[in-house]
């Protein structure tokens, strides 16, 4: 607090951290906001504009029946400024949001300097400062003396330094007359799903994968996978070092077929372990993968019981820093460890454009809220949003991985199951039951400001 004016740090000036000061400015703070390119570089940024968008210029649908589209439109809602923006510098792609990507940052640029709150520094920064409000929104690709910094205050294993992710698929898209549940050897509860190979399936399987083409590394990631083999190169050392690795089919029976019960039945598996709270999410297990997503897709069809699974996370190995939310922080992105500190942007463990603007937005909305003793904001899983941040947030989770919005996360709706069976009218209600209670957050902050 200077002369009764709240002043508070953001670090990284990328998607989350220019959302964020924007917000956290035009609600009268005075905000520090640091960013160190282009004075060090990250290797994957290439100017010196914030909000810079560092790889493709779409931010996927705009169809608010989306996934994506429904967590924009959560994002224009509650106040974004990047998000309208983008609106006005897209550019023609279908049904989706692309933009015209200098002249968005460009015009980034031109709001953070012309706002008299916004005190821009070109820096790295290098210490956290626990006692100051800040907001570290240092991205994937957090410069490594933060990092060691984060890690100090955090503990090593609660710091991670790229995806390894494999895909992660809904369950009602699994077909369970072919699939099954199973632990091996029938140890403890059946958690597992299970999808049995014959020998021949086997055989296509195999020739399909070690075909398959392969997303290019960048130079800055080929070091990181050395501890992390990804199933395709598990597979080019030899026909049999997936059956004898993570499709291990030992101690995996299929209760219903009776007579063949305890005997070896199967020549491979492919295992998925549930990966949220509500188990409506399966991810494969030992498939961290770094085929491109359409091979990823067509990998599903030679395995059995997934044919049709619909993937909602598609497998990824790229550098990616980032927390382990779940154990750091709380559901209003604030350390549990440190209150005046704040996380926001793919370093919290979401995933992409869209996911990481928003969570700017909703920490922002939230240190406002902190520093002027007002309850913060929490959104229920009935949100795109809500549901990101309970994801991410929730301690229940084997092995945390970064995900995107998807609406397998979402709180599932009760209505006429036929009914329901149609996408478009699930996602129509799904959607207005979201935007209803968006809506109600949206008035109560624009009625604080009255
Ligand atoms: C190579 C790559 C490609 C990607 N492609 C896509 C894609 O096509 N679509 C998609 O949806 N998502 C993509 N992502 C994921 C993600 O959406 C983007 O990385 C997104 O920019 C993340 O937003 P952010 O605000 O969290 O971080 P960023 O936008 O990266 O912003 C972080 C900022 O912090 C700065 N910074 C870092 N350390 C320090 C420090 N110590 N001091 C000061 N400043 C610091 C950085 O320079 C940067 O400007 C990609 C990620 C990577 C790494």
């Amino acid at each position: 607090m200077y002369n009764n004016v709240m002043e508070i740090d953001v670090i990284g000036a990328g998607l989350a951290g220019s959302e964020a000061a924007i917000y956290l400015a035009n609600k009268g703070c005075m905000v520090n906001l640091i960013e160190m390119r282009p004075k060090f570089q990250t290797g994957a940024h290439k100017t010196d504009l914030p909000a810079e968008f560092v790889c493709s210029n779409s931010l996927g649908s705009s169809d608010i029946l989306s996934a994506s589209g429904l967590l924009k439109e959560e994002g224009i809602r509650l106040g974004s400024t990047l998000f309208k923006i983008a609106k006005e510098y897209s550019v023609p792609s279908g049904n989706s949001l692309s933009i015209d990507r200098f002249g968005f940052s460009e015009k980034i640029r031109e709001i953070i300097k012309s706002n008299k709150n916004i005190n821009y520094t070109v820096e790295k920064y290098d210490k956290i400062n626990t006692s100051k409000p800040t907001i570290i929104a240092t991205g994937p690709l957090t410069e490594t003396t933060l990092s060691q910094d984060i890690k100090n205050l955090f503990g090593e294993e609660h710091f991670h330094f790229y995806d390894a992710v494999a895909p992660i698929v809904e369950k009602n898209s699994i077909n369970f007359n072919k699939a099954f549940y199973a632990s091996r050897w029938d140890k403890g509860e059946a958690d597992y799903i299970n999808c049995p190979m014959t020998k021949e399936e086997y055989e296509k399987f195999y020739d399909f994968i070690i075909n398959a083409k392969k997303a290019p590394l960048k130079e800055f990631e080929a070091n990181y996978f050395e501890g992390c083999m990804p199933v395709e190169v598990m597979a080019s050392r030899g026909k049999d070092t997936l059956r004898f690795g993570p499709m291990k089919p030992v101690g995996l029976f299929d209760r219903r077929i009776e007579t063949e019960y305890k005997k070896n039945q199967f020549y491979a598996v492919v295992q998925l372990r549930q990966d949220d709270k509500q188990a409506n999410l399966y991810n494969l297990v030992g498939f961290q993968t770094n085929l491109l997503w359409k091979e990823q897709k067509k990998m599903l069809e030679f395995i059995p019981g997934l044919e049709n699974a619909n993937i909602v996370r598609y497998g990824v190995m790229h550098a990616n820093t980032f927390i382990n939310s779940p154990k750091i922080l709380n559901p209003y992105l604030q350390s549990k460890k440190y209150s005046s500190l704040f996380f926001a942007g793919q370093l919290t463990g979401v995933e992409g454009y869209c996911e990481s603007i928003i969570t700017g937005l909703f920490s922002a909305i939230n240190m406002e809220r902190y520093l002027s003793d007002k309850p913060m904001i929490e959104l229920s899983q009935d949100t795109m949003l809500g549901s990101l941040i309970a994801y991410i947030t929730c301690e229940n989770h084997k092995k945390f991985q970064p995900i995107n919005s998807n609406w397998g996360i979402v709180n599932k709706i009760d209505g006429d199951k036929k009914k329901l069976k149609d996408k478009k009218f699930k996602n129509s209600l799904l959607s207005k039951r979201a935007l209803d209670e968006t809506d109600k957050i949206k008035k109560l902050l624009e009625e604080e400001t009255k």
